[in-house]
């Protein structure tokens, strides 16, 4: 029997870990945290549950596919509960829209802010749709991994207009600056820039702002303790707690790993489900493959890194959505200070999340979670130091918070501490503190994206937001299951 070894014990690491195991791949998942999520985990603080990244599953059909993989229901183990509206948007001059499952709600929502724009919208929702049937479906198919199969979405590219950034396909339908930013905002989700992005690209990989969101309840703590039980259930080893050192190979073989407590096991095939530098440059390092690897990463654009500062406050907040993105002044100057000049803007654009609303289990009784998360150039744009950059951030969030939504915020605050770039990038070996890995862009996706299957070392595998095709929780999903099936071929 051949055995497989996970490394990283992230959504991308669990999703891939449970189909291996489930298709009769022996499977052992190593991780260097103490607990599962990587990402996507926990913070527990003064009686608060945090999210590193605050959990809105935007995918619930992608999990389900895994629980099906053993005739369980997932909500068996996880009940998803509902959250509305799925954002609530607001800008400084006061205007408000709100993205919610509801069509009729939506269109009245438009005509508030502009009723010239509700038939633009409509055209616009028809167009995304023919794109999405017409090239899109190729583009989460692993025939984008070759050259030939990148070459067959041209045509739709070419049809659709889709090579064309999603902001100008946003502009020749709606009129409204506001609703534009609201509509390209899903894409800053997943580290693409609403003014660069290819709109067939944006599609592919961002939900709509209308697509059905969920709350797990408990947190991401419990989405990832929910995936790891379903691996140990179907037989699947566990190894929390224990960082890889080194990827041993022979020539171009994967033959084991080596952890740094010094244990060492060989495996027939290895997947990280880890920062793909991280894997060639550092668990690789003494092999070629790696080295070269490392040089040609060094190359590449990374996302943007996120600042998020949690914090617990005396109080319920009914008025306060499940999700708010505060806009700031500027949009377009924003973005470029974000993605291309490097700049840690004076105007921020904030996305808060009040998990407590939806699920009162993650704050002490009449207390009230918040996480305030907020987009910040990567350390190779804006190599700071964050241990005296923060502090001055931080105030500076709490403040723009307490001006637009809660005027006595600082006195009720009762718990608080930040995640910044560099916590990023020791806490999870995220190369320049990115929090989605590699940019998305034409340039860096598909076959020129690093391959789920590394074309030299015949065995080593990649799984994540940095492989094909990106990041997000959907596509580290949709990822996981293009690895899982290359693997089993060559496994079983
Ligand atoms: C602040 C923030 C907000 C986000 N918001 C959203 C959102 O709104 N919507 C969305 O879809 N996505 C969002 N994401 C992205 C999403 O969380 C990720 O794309 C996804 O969780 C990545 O999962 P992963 O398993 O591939 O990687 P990771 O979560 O990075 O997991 C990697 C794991 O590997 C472990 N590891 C690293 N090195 C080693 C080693 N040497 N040995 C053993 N283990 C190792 C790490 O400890 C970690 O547990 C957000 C991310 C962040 C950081």
């Amino acid at each position: 029997m051949k055995h497989a070894c996970v490394i990283g014990a992230g959504i991308g690491g669990l999703a891939l870990a449970i189909r291996l195991q489930a298709a009769g791949v022996p499977t052992t998942l190593i991780e260097a945290a103490a607990q599962p999520g990587g990402t996507c985990s926990g913070l527990m603080r003064d009686g608060f549950t945090f999210d590193s990244a605050p959990a809105a599953i935007n995918d619930a059909d992608g999990l389900r596919a895994l629980w099906a993989l053993s005739g369980r229901a997932l909500e068996h183990d996880l009940e998803l509960l509902p959250i509305e509206p799925y954002t609530r948007f607001c800008w400084p001059d006061g205007t408000v829209f709100e993205a919610s499952p509801d069509r009729a709600e939506v269109l009245a929502a438009i005509a508030r802010i502009n009723p010239a724009d509700v038939a633009g919208y409509e055209e616009l929702g028809r167009m995304v749709a023919s794109i999405r049937s017409d090239g899109q479906a190729r583009l989460g198919s692993a025939a984008l991994l070759e050259w030939r199969g990148m070459a067959r979405s041209v045509p739709a590219l070419l049809r659709h207009q889709a090579w064309r950034a999603l902001d100008d396909m946003l502009d020749r339908h709606v009129a409204s600056e506001k609703l534009r930013h609201a509509l390209g905002y899903p894409v800053l989700r997943i580290g693409g820039n609403p003014l660069t992005l290819p709109t067939l690209l944006a599609l592919g990989l961002a939900r709509d702002p209308f697509a059905r969101v969920a709350w797990p309840k408990g947190g991401s703590d419990a989405l990832a303790a929910a995936m790891l039980a379903e691996f140990t259930r179907l037989g699947g080893v566990v190894r929390l707690g224990e960082a890889v050192t080194r990827i041993a190979t022979l020539g171009t073989r994967v033959t084991g790993v080596e952890t740094e407590s010094g244990w060492t096991a060989h495996f027939d095939a290895v997947c990280g489900g880890i920062d793909a530098m991280h894997m060639y440059r550092e668990l690789l390092a003494d092999n070629p493959r790696g080295r070269s690897m490392a040089k040609w990463l060094g190359r590449k654009t990374y996302s943007p890194a996120q600042f998020v500062v949690h914090f617990g406050l005396s109080g319920a907040w009914p008025g306060i959505a499940h999700r708010t993105v505060l806009f700031g002044p500027r949009h377009q100057g924003w973005l470029s200070d974000l993605f291309d000049h490097g700049v840690l803007q004076q105007d921020l654009c904030i996305e808060l999340h009040h998990p407590s609303l939806t699920d009162p289990s993650v704050a002490p009784e009449g207390m009230s979670a918040f996480s305030a998360v907020v987009p910040v150039p990567n350390l190779g744009r804006l190599p700071v130091d964050w241990a005296r950059i923060g502090p001055v951030l931080e105030r500076r969030v709490i403040e723009e918070i307490g001006r637009r939504l809660i005027p006595d915020l600082e006195s009720r605050i009762v718990a608080r501490f930040q995640h910044t770039p560099d916590d990023a990038a020791r806490d999870w070996n995220s190369h320049l503190g990115s929090a989605h890995g590699l940019a998305p862009g034409l340039l860096q996706s598909g076959a020129l994206r690093p391959h789920n299957r590394d074309p030299v070392i015949e065995n080593l595998y990649l799984v994540g937001p940095d492989t094909h095709p990106g990041a997000g929780l959907p596509s580290v999903l949709a990822g996981a299951e293009l690895t899982a099936t290359m693997m089993i071929e060559q496994l079983l």
